[in-house]
């Protein structure tokens, strides 16, 4: 795969995300629990966000939303399929 193609259905792995170190994934994480918060959405496995949100997060993480994809396949927050085939 070329990689830093950005992921166009962006679902967010909670239980996964739960398990990472605050030091890497805090800002994600508390985007994550803000949208949650917004929509009153707590009981989910799964967390589907906007994929304008994936450029706000990029931004946040000083990275193009393709590298961020990559960045977050590899943490296990997004499933490989998320990675769009060219
Ligand atoms: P799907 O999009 O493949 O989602 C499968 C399951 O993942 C959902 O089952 C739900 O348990 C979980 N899930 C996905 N995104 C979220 C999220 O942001 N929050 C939470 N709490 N859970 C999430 P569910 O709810 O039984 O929905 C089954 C299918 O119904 C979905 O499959 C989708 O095709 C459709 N659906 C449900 N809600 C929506 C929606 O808001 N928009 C659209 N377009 N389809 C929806
Ligand atoms: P809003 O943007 O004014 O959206 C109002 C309502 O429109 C949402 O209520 C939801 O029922 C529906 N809606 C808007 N866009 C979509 C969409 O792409 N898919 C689906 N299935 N529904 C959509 P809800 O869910 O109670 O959210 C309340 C407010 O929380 C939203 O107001 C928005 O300000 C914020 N919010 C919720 N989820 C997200 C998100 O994933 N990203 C961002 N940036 N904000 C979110
Ligand atoms: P979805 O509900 O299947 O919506 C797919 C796409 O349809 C959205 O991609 C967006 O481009 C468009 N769309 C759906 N509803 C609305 C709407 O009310 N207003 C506008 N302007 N566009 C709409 P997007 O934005 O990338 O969102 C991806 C998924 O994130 C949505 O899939 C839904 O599962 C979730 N989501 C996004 N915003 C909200 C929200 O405000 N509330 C809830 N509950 N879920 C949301």
């Amino acid at each position: 795969p070329s990689g830093s193609e950005p992921a166009t259905k962006i679902v967010i792995n909670l239980e996964r995300l739960q398990q990472l170190p605050a030091d890497k994934v805090g800002p994600l994480a508390r985007y994550a629990a803000a949208i949650q918060s917004q929509r009153g959405d707590y009981n989910g496995k799964v967390l589907s966000i906007r994929s304008e949100d994936l450029r706000s997060l990029s931004i946040i993480y000083d990275m193009t939303p393709g590298e961020l994809t990559d960045q977050l396949i590899d943490w296990g927050v997004l499933p490989p399929e998320a990675r769009p085939t060219a």
